[in-house]
């Protein structure tokens, strides 16, 4: 049993790790045990760590090391995309020797070509194609994309490193040193940000991904009950009502005994396939809510701002004239934006105070986050289409849109 529960608690460990880092960052679980978990482990215990080297070495491993962990936690490097590429190889180097001579058919045998080289063909186009850098060049084109929403993106702001004005949805990454159009997240495993140019192949990294852990986890299975039956035709891997737990979880401890690599290789796919589908319907969700995970950040602010009573809004009158300098045209987004957003310090509603501010009539104090619309969220397939094609056009023109659909709430 050595070998076996060794592999166990590996197994459990590593995809536990994996589980916490993948998921304590998502803005929806920053108060619930994960994300708790992920600050402990992330913040809580290098920063005792760094104490205690204070107090009894005078900071003398962390000066020294300090070199080392900026470049590791400020500057792009591939460490995460390596270790990652490393897990899928390795586990795969253990797992199709003792499975590729037991496959039955030539028909098994491609599906099982194509499920392993489809991660690495998006993991690969996910790192080396451009996220949407705004840069000189292409900044008038991701200025046309999205318009300004005027409640989480106000035109006229300027990205100081960068020196241009932000396209709206974009975002500057502290990371890749650059402003990024459409800004989801800097993503470690793939060593870039994850925005308009790319967000495509992040997402079909994710489902291929998930279609890798998921088809060699039932694989896996498929073959040891099979080698297990031939063996000892009376053990059961399958649970059944007539045996206890002990006697299942005995036949499985035997049969990954019996076949250290597909069994540790099988339990890890099994293990880490439930995060990768919860990740990737995590990132379904966003585009079928019309968020980035960046945006779903400012929302949450604004849902904070809207309870402690310091959100108003008022009419922006479609007829406004338009600054095209700050604000140019966005020919293919059929939807305006209807309402501005402001937030004030006092729980007063916004006063001019020499500057004109944008909409026109009063201020209204918001009382739910429902009442604001999400001008981004155009229904899940246009969301959809808008991830997957570039400047996608939505087939229609702004005058022949149905009124529904030019005012949009957020649900
Ligand atoms: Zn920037
Ligand atoms: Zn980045």
């Amino acid at each position: 049993m050595k070998t076996f529960t060794k592999l166990v608690i590996f197994v459990l460990a590593l995809s536990f790790m994996v589980f916490v880092t993948f998921f304590g960052r998502i803005p929806a679980l920053r108060n619930t045990p994960i994300g708790a978990l992920h600050k402990t482990l992330w913040v809580h215990i290098p920063n005792a760590l760094s104490r205690l080297d204070e107090r009894y070495t005078g900071g003398y491993v962390f000066r020294g090391s300090s070199r080392f962990f900026n470049i590791l936690m400020h500057e792009r490097h591939p460490t995460v995309v390596i270790f990652f590429a490393a897990i899928m190889i390795g586990g795969e180097y253990m797992f199709l020797p003792a499975a590729w001579p037991r496959l039955s058919s030539y028909f098994v045998k491609l599906t099982v070509i194509v499920t392993v080289a489809l991660p690495y063909i998006f993991l690969y186009l996910a790192c080396v194609s451009d996220p949407g850098f705004v840069t000189n060049e292409t900044h008038s084109y991701h200025m046309s994309l999205y318009p300004y929403d005027y409640a989480i993106f106000h035109p006229g702001n300027v990205c100081r490193t960068c020196n241009i004005l932000k396209p709206a949805r974009s975002k500057h990454c502290s990371l890749c040193k650059r402003c990024v159009a459409k800004a989801d997240h800097h993503c470690v495993f793939i060593n870039s940000c994850v925005g308009y140019g790319n967000q495509h192949w992040f997402i079909l990294l994710l489902a291929s991904t998930a279609l890798l852990t998921t088809y060699g986890g039932l694989l896996g299975v498929s073959l040891l009950s099979a080698a297990m039956r031939e063996r000892y035709p009376l053990l059961h891997l399958w649970p059944s009502w007539k045996e206890g737990a002990f006697q299942f979880f005995g036949s499985w401890a035997l049969a990954m005994e019996r076949e250290v690599n597909l069994g540790a290789t099988t339990l890890l796919s099994l293990l880490t396939s439930p995060m990768v589908w919860g990740l990737l319907a995590y990132t379904l969700y966003h585009v079928y809510r019309g968020f980035t995970t960046n945006e779903s950040l400012k929302w949450s602010d604004w849902q904070e701002d809207i309870g402690d009573g310091y959100a108003f809004t008022r009419p922006l009158p479609g007829s406004r004239v338009k600054n095209r300098q700050i604000e140019p045209l966005c020919p293919r987004w059929p939807v305006e934006p209807q309402m501005v957003l402001m937030a004030t310090t006092d729980g007063q509603p916004p006063t001019s105070s020499g500057r004109s501010l944008p909409g026109a009539g009063d201020w209204k104090r918001i009382q739910s986050i429902q009442e604001v619309e999400n001008m981004y969220d155009l229904g899940f397939w246009d969301n959809l289409a808008d991830v997957f094609v570039e400047s996608y056009g939505f087939g229609v023109t702004k005058d022949d849109l149905p009124v529904d659909r030019l005012r949009r709430t957020r649900r």
